[in-house]
């Protein structure tokens, strides 16, 4: 939704379409950016997508009009962050010998995956995690750090199993009242 009297010029010679091809010879551009409200995918809040904004995303940053905002800043931000995990994951996960420091950022990233629901809590995830642990309590140089870790996925590991019981016992009482 518009929010009037918000609007703000835009350059349409610095504008791009994701066709590559600039349409401002034919006219195609957009002319003013206004704040608009949105509601975000993610978090389902309302948010606002600055006339600001929007010219720095569309004339600064190169991005195709056809890309819209559809997350509000904080959902971007996690959403970026579990971008750059994922990416940093598959690094580490590609290496056949990681050292002590691997072996900490691949479990530590795997929890904090699982944590945002990246990672299925399963048990071969959680097998893999125990894994790295296991070859990480050879280098006494790192107990502090395994330590912590272990009491991580310890935590995780429960309130998982929390919620399956939760779960059981809801499927358990609706089987009862059938
Ligand atoms: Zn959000």
């Amino acid at each position: 939704m518009r929010i009037p009297d918000t609007a703000i010029e835009a350059n349409g010679s610095r504008q791009k379409w994701v066709a590559g091809t600039s349409s401002y010879g034919f006219g195609l551009y957009v002319r003013y950016y206004f704040d608009v409200k949105r509601e975000c995918r993610d978090c389902k809040r309302p948010f606002i997508f600055f006339a600001e904004e929007q010219k720095y995303w569309y004339e600064r940053l190169g991005i195709p009009l056809e890309i819209d905002c559809v997350r509000c800043f904080g959902c971007r931000r996690k959403q970026r962050k579990i971008e750059r995990a994922r990416k940093r994951y598959n690094e580490l996960f590609a290496i056949s010998e990681p050292a002590s420091p691997e072996l900490i950022e691949l479990v530590s990233l795997s929890l904090d995956m699982i944590k945002d629901g990246e990672f299925a809590a399963h048990p071969r995830t959680f097998g893999r995690i125990r894994m790295w642990l296991n070859r990480l309590s050879k280098d006494t140089s790192q107990e502090v750090e395994r330590i912590e870790l272990r009491n991580r996925l310890a935590e995780i590991e429960a309130s998982q199993q929390k919620a399956m019981r939760r779960l059981m016992n809801e499927l358990g009482q609706e089987e009862n009242s059938d």
